[in-house]
């Protein structure tokens, strides 16, 4: 439980300083939050793409690579627009008071993300779990959180860390379970392990941890693909 804390706390801090000069869109489903300097960055992120292409040995002046940049630019702004969106508020605005006390599963959500040691994507599914204590949330925005916190830099360890704890920390229900099986293409591409393997994090709390019963039937339910 302290390590939990610890860990949102920092979150808390990470979200605080992203935001530094950024209108966040009200509208929930709005998913382009943009800074009011973005002509800027895509021009720093620009110049940063045409030295790398330079480095690469290649010439930044051919045709088919002077657009790239700017492609490059836009493109990586929204790979990483989860740093520009606040998943608790999010889930926030679709709490409902419930006395539904089974276990809420929502599996199969597709989730790509990047490593932030390669800086290549890794993709897969996320399977989340809850058990309300009076109060549920609206099922879309399960999948939403999992977005935000995968169109971030991450390592797959703390993306299933930080969906677990947003979930924890606006509905304190009785336990959450969040498993991510995904593909790393930093190891299918630079052949450092097998090309098929899938790398599996699992984050719980309450229920999930302390009951047997609990865990279990969460992870059957996940692989029941009937
Ligand atoms: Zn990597």
């Amino acid at each position: 439980m302290k390590h939990e804390k610890t860990l949102s706390d920092t979150l808390a801090n990470n979200r605080r300083s992203s935001y530094s000069g950024v209108s966040m869109c009200e509208d929930d489903d709005c998913l382009d939050a943009m800074t009011d300097n973005e002509p800027q960055i895509i021009e720093t992120l620009s110049s940063a793409v045409t030295t790398i292409l330079g480095g690469l040995g290649e010439n930044p002046e051919r045709e088919g690579l002077l657009k790239t940049p700017e492609r490059v630019a836009k493109s990586l702004r929204f790979l990483t627009k989860g740093y520009r969106e606040n998943p608790e508020e999010l889930l926030k605005k679709a709490v409902f008071k419930e006395s539904y006390d089974e276990m809420v599963l929502v599996k199969d959500i597709e989730l790509f993300s990047m490593c932030e040691h390669h800086m290549l994507p890794f993709f897969g599914k996320a399977h989340v779990a809850y058990i309300p204590d009076g109060k549920i949330v609206g099922l879309s925005k399960i999948a939403r959180v999992v977005e935000v916190y995968a169109r971030r830099l991450q390592v797959q360890e703390r993306l299933t860390q930080q969906i677990r704890d947003a979930i924890q920390d606006v509905l304190n229900p009785k336990g959450v379970g969040v498993i991510i099986e995904a593909k790393h293409m930093c190891m299918v591409m630079r052949g450092v392990e097998k090309q098929n393997s899938v790398t599996t994090t699992s984050a719980m709390s309450g229920e999930f941890i302390s009951s047997p019963s609990t865990r279990s039937e969460f992870l059957r339910l996940i692989h029941n693909r009937s």
